[in-house]
């Protein structure tokens, strides 16, 4: 018998395949006898701590392959703190004391704890690793399932509560054929990199807490429908009509139009250094959201000048005679930079973030526009800037201005905040295009954090108020004669596509595996029609509204 689980698809494509648990942190121990073997307590102690280094520089040197350099360095560093003889000491001492072999190591990761936390912003970060470790080495220690991404040895639907994007940026499309999580929302850096890596995902799907190991699932990314035990039939009827729609759109190329002729740009967006061949590989005008943040991540400082043009030409390269709108670092909130991010700010998503950080360090700003402007300069891509997170008119200007003396003639402006939707006109008047971020401007407007998953309906992009200040922004760029595109996760819903190309956005940008269905979306409505969807979404009183009136619209 097959069981129906529901959730939110976030990254389309169906699969099915034996599930892998992501196995939670081991609880430690309350009632382990007294050491009688105090050598053989220290040898298993040992032992865990050089299986866990093993493993983890085994991983460093698999994601130097795949997942890229940067990747590789922070897994070697984990393998490092695990090899430490300073802890290996520590542990031996207290099993000598009498402690058995786990809680010897969870006291002795807990002193290591307190003095990286207490050594200043940088090292303080290392905690999570730290911890990563400890939970590792109890885990080896006991007995129990690894926690982490498991390694069935065999390709797998990785099932898990939520997924941290470091996480999700380590794994291996070759054997992760799916993902579902229990929380999550869809507008989480998890989902987007899941899309970016083009694996089928669906968040938000509590009842998978109750899928075991090895379990058959099938998952469809594009309506959220998870079955637990599949019939064989559903399988083949779900791998014919994969295979059907992955026929019909191939048939549909080029630039992006409506049925009339109406032109919409098609975009890519682009975050992690190995997304950059399958991004350049697909049928784009363009790169509409290049994140540069991604490619700093895991530095403790600032990356350079020539380190940073060394990188955005390698991006300028790949999309030569191609527009490439580069948005200059988004540090803080949901993607810290070390080198840029206050500290234990109490609200980060409502801190010194994104543009923000300009106040607090504008020679950074200063160093990314002038690095992208030399690497612009000696490649034949069509090179844009944007900020992200600009809140005022002043602010738009004030950054438009700055890039144009930095020798970047085209500038706009991410509209995150409700405060820049609803100023649309003075914003773009100061600058040269809006580009929509609806993950963030969803977040503000509604409200609500974009990481907790028990609050996706609030952050569901066909939120009516959030379509209001998608249309005051696009109405802004109208009278202007000035572009107003889309590159949150919205523009990658082939109804939403439709909705936004009737409330006058000029380009869509979304994850390489959104575009075939968005442009087939696109050239079978005329730009009347995506206009009257518009009006009848934003009539809606609520997102369920939003998506019946339309889908009401376009029944044959
Ligand atoms: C957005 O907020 O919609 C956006 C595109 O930026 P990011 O998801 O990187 O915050
Ligand atoms: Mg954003």
């Amino acid at each position: 018998m097959s069981t129906a689980l529901a959730g939110i698809g976030v990254s389309p494509g169906t699969v099915a395949g034996p599930v892998a648990r992501m196995a939670p942190p081991p609880q430690l121990p309350t009632d382990l006898p007294p050491v009688s073997d105090v050598m053989a307590e220290i040898a298993a102690a040992e032992a865990a701590l050089h299986e866990v280094g093993s493993a983890l520089e085994a991983r460093a040197s698999a994601a130097a392959g795949t997942a890229g350099k940067e990747v590789a360095d922070v897994l070697n560093a984990q393998a490092m703190m695990a090899r430490d003889p300073g802890l290996a000491h520590k542990v031996t001492d207290r099993i000598k004391l009498g402690q058995p072999a786990p809680q010897a190591l969870d006291a002795s990761f807990g002193e290591f704890r307190q003095m990286l936390a207490a050594a200043g912003p940088y090292l303080a970060e290392r905690v999570a690793d730290l911890d990563d470790i400890r939970n590792r080495a109890i885990a080896s220690v006991l007995g129990v399932p690894m926690p982490g991404i498991p390694t069935p040895g065999h390709p797998f639907v990785l099932v898990a509560p939520d997924l941290a994007p470091a996480d999700t940026a380590t794994l291996d499309p070759a054997v992760v054929l799916g993902i579902v999580t229990e929380g999550g929302g869809p507008t989480s850096h998890t989902a987007i990199l899941a899309k970016s890596l083009g694996l089928p995902a669906v968040v938000a799907c509590p009842d998978a807490a109750a899928l075991t190991d090895e379990r058959m699932v099938l998952l469809d990314g594009t309506t959220g429908d998870v079955v637990a035990d599949p019939s064989a039939d559903l399988v083949t009827n779900a791998e014919t009509r994969q295979q059907a729609r992955r026929r019909a759109l191939a048939s549909s190329t080029g630039p992006g139009h409506t049925a009339d002729g109406h032109a919409v740009k098609l975009l890519v967006n682009l975050g992690a250094a190995r997304d950059l061949p399958s991004a350049s590989a697909a049928d784009s005008e363009g790169v509409g959201l290049f994140r540069t943040e991604f490619l700093f991540l895991d530095r403790p400082d600032a990356p350079t000048l020539a380190e940073q043009a060394a990188n955005y030409e390698k991006v300028f390269a790949a999309f030569s005679g191609r527009m490439v709108v580069v948005r200059t670092l988004d540090a803080g909130a949901d993607k810290p930079l070390r080198f840029a991010t206050v500290p234990d700010e109490p609200n980060p998503a409502l801190g010194v973030r994104g543009l923000r950080v300009a106040r607090r360090l504008p020679e950074l700003l200063t160093t990314q526009l002038t690095a992208i402007a030399k690497a612009a300069a000696i490649t034949g891509a069509d090179v844009r800037v944007m900020a992200p997170m600009v809140t005022t008119p002043a602010e738009a200007a004030d950054f438009a201005g700055r890039a144009h003396a930095a020798g970047l003639p085209v500038a706009g402006v991410m509209v995150e905040v409700p405060a820049a939707a609803l100023r649309a006109s003075t914003v773009l008047a100061g600058c040269d295009f809006l580009s929509l971020g609806t993950n963030d401007l969803a977040q503000y407007t509604l409200a609500a954090d974009r990481m907790n998953g028990d609050l996706a309906d609030l952050l569901d992009p066909w939120q009516p108020a959030l379509l209001d200040l998608v249309a005051l922004s696009a109405d802004a760029g109208q009278q202007l004669g000035k572009p107003c595109g889309v590159c949150g996760e919205a523009a990658s819903d082939p109804l939403l596509a439709l909705v936004l190309v009737g409330l006058g956005v000029t380009s869509l940008s979304m994850a390489p595996v959104s575009l075939p269905e968005v442009r087939a979306a696109l050239a079978a409505h005329t730009l009347d029609e995506c206009r009257q969807l518009a009006v009848a979404a934003r009539a809606a009183a609520d997102p369920a509204g939003a998506r019946a009136a339309v889908s009401a619209l376009l029944a044959p």
